[in-house]
Order: C-alpha cells, then sequence, then structure tokens
C-alpha cells in the first residue's frame, strides 16, 4: 500500500513538473545586450518566462511544444515610447471628441491594442488620453484584450489653452473651465495635484504638454506653456511616487524648461536647438522622436479639409522638421528612446520609425536597442523586459530577413510571442 502512494505522489510530482514548455528553435538572435547575432540556439520557455537558453536546436519531452524558427531572426517584443492606444487620426477626428462616449472609445482602442501586438510591440507607453487607457491596460494584463504591456499617463497635463487643454476649439458652451483632475493646471500647486490625481486614477507615467502642438485647435504650435516652477512641482510630485515624465515639445524654449524642470523624456523635439542638444546630455534626458507622425502630419495637411485650417497650417510648418532634428541630436550624442506616436498615423505601423532613424543615420543595431534595453530601462522593467534572456519575460518577436542588412524587416513581423503565449505565427505549416 506504502510503495502504490509513493507510486502516485512520484507520478504527480512528476506530471507538475514536466509541465508543458516550449522550445523556440531559433536560427538567429539578435542579443540586443552585445549587439551581437547569435546563431542556433533554442529558447526554452516555461509559463510566462524564458527558462533557459541552449545552444544547437533542441527539443523536449514529448509534452513540449517545439516552434520552428530555424529560418528567421529573432529579437525581444519592442517597445514604442510614445503611442495613444485609445484613437487614431483621421478626417473626423475633431468631430468624435464631440460624439464618442468612452464605450466608443473603448471598443476602438481594443483593435488599436491588437494591432500594436501584432506589429511586434509587445510594451507601449501611452502618452495621454480619456482615461480608457487605463482601462484597456488592465482589460490586457488580465487576458481580457489582446495587446501589448501597456505603462500608461491616464490624462496629460497642460496649462489653460494649451496643447493637451481636452476643451480647446470648442464653443463657449462646451468650454467650461477643467482644471487639474481633468488634466489643466496653472499654478505649481495645481501640477502637483493634477499628478497625485493621475497617480490617483491609476496611471503609471506623466505626460505635459510643455509647448503648443500641431493637431490641438490653436494657433501656436510652439510656444512655451509652463512655467518652471510649474514644471518641477510636476517632476518632484511624480518622482514621489515613482512616476516617469514626458513633455511633449516643439518649440525650444519649452523644451529647456522642461529639461532644466526635471522631465525625463523630451517627446518630438521640433525645434532643439544645438544648446538645447547639450543641456539634454547635461541632464541626462532622452529624446523620443516621433518621426513618422511627423511625416503623417505633414503628408495630410497637403489634402483639403483634412485638418482644421488653424492645424494644417502647423502640420506643414512642424512636421517635416522632425527627422532632421533627430538627426542631428543623435550625431551630437543625444540619448534617444524609440518612440513613434502611433494614433497620430495608423497604429501597426510603428515599425517604420526604424525605417526613418536608419535613414536619418542611425545604424540598425542602435535603433532597435533605442526600441529595447533603452526604453525597457527608462520604464524600470530592464531587468525583466527588452532581451531574450534567461528569467525575462518571453516576449519574442522574429522576422524571415535579416533586420540588420535591411531595417525594413521588422514591418514584415511573421511571429509574435507575449508572455509565453503566440499571438501570430505567420511561419505554421
Ligand atoms: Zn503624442
Amino acid at each position: 500500500m506504502k510503495k502504490i502512494t509513493t507510486l502516485v505522489l512520484l507520478l504527480v510530482f512528476t506530471a507538475f513538473s514536466n509541465a508543458q514548455d516550449t522550445y523556440l528553435q531559433c536560427g538567429k538572435i539578435i542579443d540586443m545586450e552585445s549587439g551581437k547575432v547569435w546563431l542556433e540556439k533554442t529558447v526554452v520557455i516555461s509559463g510566462t518566462k524564458i527558462k533557459e537558453i541552449k545552444k544547437g536546436f533542441v527539443s523536449g519531452g514529448d509534452a513540449d511544444v517545439v516552434i520552428d524558427l530555424r529560418a528567421s531572426t529573432v529579437m525581444p517584443g519592442f517597445i514604442d515610447m510614445h503611442v495613444h492606444i485609445e484613437s487614431e487620426s483621421n478626417p473626423r477626428t475633431y468631430v468624435e471628441r464631440f460624439t464618442d462616449n468612452e464605450a466608443d472609445i473603448a471598443f476602438k482602442s481594443t483593435v488599436f491594442a491588437k494591432k500594436t501586438l501584432m506589429a511586434g510591440f509587445t510594451t507601449v507607453r501611452d502618452l495621454g488620453g480619456s482615461g480608457v487607457n487605463i482601462a484597456i491596460r488592465n482589460a490586457i494584463n488580465k487576458g481580457i484584450v489582446v495587446g501589448p504591456r501597456v505603462f500608461t499617463a491616464g490624462k496629460s497635463i497642460a496649462t489653460t489653452g494649451g496643447h493637451a487643454d481636452p476643451t480647446n476649439g470648442r464653443s463657449h458652451e462646451f468650454t467650461g473651465d477643467p482644471g487639474p483632475k481633468e488634466g489643466v493646471v496653472n499654478s505649481p500647486e495645481e501640477g502637483r495635484k493634477a499628478v497625485r490625481q493621475r497617480y490617483k486614477d491609476g496611471a503609471d507615467v506623466i505626460k505635459i504638454t510643455a509647448t503648443g502642438g500641431v493637431l490641438s485647435v490653436a494657433k501656436n504650435g510652439k510656444n512655451p506653456q509652463f512655467t518652471i516652477d510649474e514644471i518641477k512641482a510636476i517632476t518632484q510630485t511624480a518622482d514621489d511616487y515613482g512616476m516617469l515624465t514626458a513633455a511633449h515639445a516643439h518649440g525650444d524654449e519649452g523644451m529647456q524648461r522642461a529639461i532644466k524642470g526635471g522631465i525625463k523624456t523630451i517627446e518630438h523635439g521640433s525645434y532643439m536647438s544645438d544648446e538645447t542638444m547639450e543641456l539634454m546630455k547635461q541632464y541626462d534626458a532622452f529624446l523620443v522622436p516621433t518621426i513618422t507622425a511627423g511625416k503623417q502630419v505633414a503628408e495630410k495637411a497637403q489634402i483639403e479639409g483634412y485638418f482644421p485650417e488653424v492645424v494644417a497650417v502647423k502640420a506643414r510648418e512642424i512636421g517635416p522638421l522632425i527627422q532632421g532634428t533627430f538627426s542631428k541630436a543623435y550625431k551630437k550624442g543625444v540619448k534617444i528612446a524609440f518612440g513613434t506616436d502611433a494614433g497620430v498615423y495608423p497604429h501597426g505601423l510603428n515599425a517604420k520609425e526604424f525605417g526613418y532613424m536608419v535613414e536619418a543615420g542611425m545604424p540598425a543595431i542602435e535603433a532597435m536597442q533605442s526600441a529595447t534595453v533603452t526604453n525597457a530601462k527608462l520604464l524600470g522593467v530592464a531587468d525583466e523586459v527588452g532581451l531574450v534572456k534567461a528569467g525575462y519575460f518571453a516576449d519574442i518577436v522574429a522576422v524571415s530577413g535579416d533586420p540588420l542588412q535591411d531595417i525594413s524587416q521588422l514591418e514584415k513581423i511573421t511571429f509574435v510571442m507575449k508572455e509565453g503565449q503566440v499571438y501570430k505565427n505567420e511561419l505554421k505549416p
């Protein structure tokens, strides 16, 4: 009897210890840490994490799954530091602000989230929306919605009439006087309150609009819109809560205030001067280029009626500057964090940014590192995201060709795994 019990226990134990693992047989793996390419390895995945990386092509026991990526180049899932998961620009955008309810926004955002993941972006930083961005992050984490891991700013923070004032351009009847809760502040005290409100709402990061912007219904696309004291109050409070800070900035003066005020990532950077590039290095701030969005708004501004005229004028002027500024900043040694402003252009095309970065003079491997290890470090998850490495989340993507030779391969992702689960495998026989 005792023998039988022992046998049963042993069988149960073996069953558990032999829980199904996945063996990814990889022809090439790009190691983002060293920038080197590994040949013929097998990545063993157990649950949501990478268990180990073995030499050669191996398979496990009968219960294990083998996935053949022997003809592919394998990389960690990419991270986009600037998306708007809730929205996608179209000619009706300015009307939808009056017609869409939260539920309408939520349904659309599920589609955008899925497109983003299928494009090989397994993590994103969402830089501002209505608050649905917090709900979709939660829904993705619970497995209800398919999408990337989301770090979200919730609602952006602006000043009255500033780029992210949600009531810009409305008739007086609908304008009201939004305050810190809605993301509009006009003093350091209100700045602190807005940050704490976002923490309470469940946001992960903080976004401010330090200068005017292109898509808001307002005349100036580059003027400074915060005082340095307001910015400092916001960044110091964000630090208290461990929240990473980002500032939308086109104009140079607003950008300088943001950097000196302690903001960690500068979004767009369109009119960044040489002096400001030096300041970026001195303060260890990162530029998030968003070249794709710049090109998109410049192109759409040529279509009559696509944007309100006040927006079209700014789009034609500012959009085309971004790639040149990125090129200059990169060559001057400013640190770059990959980010695209997806939502300003259609979601799922995020990888186009890689091509624009390489075109502007950045080597392919550095562009890929900016979208993996660099961004993981900024988000505080460098020990579990951004590398194909034992102990890390099994966030893994693959392409058929070699992106080091032809960066546009990254626009043709054939395999996507997030936390050990396969979402896309076009190589399946
Ligand atoms: Zn944006």
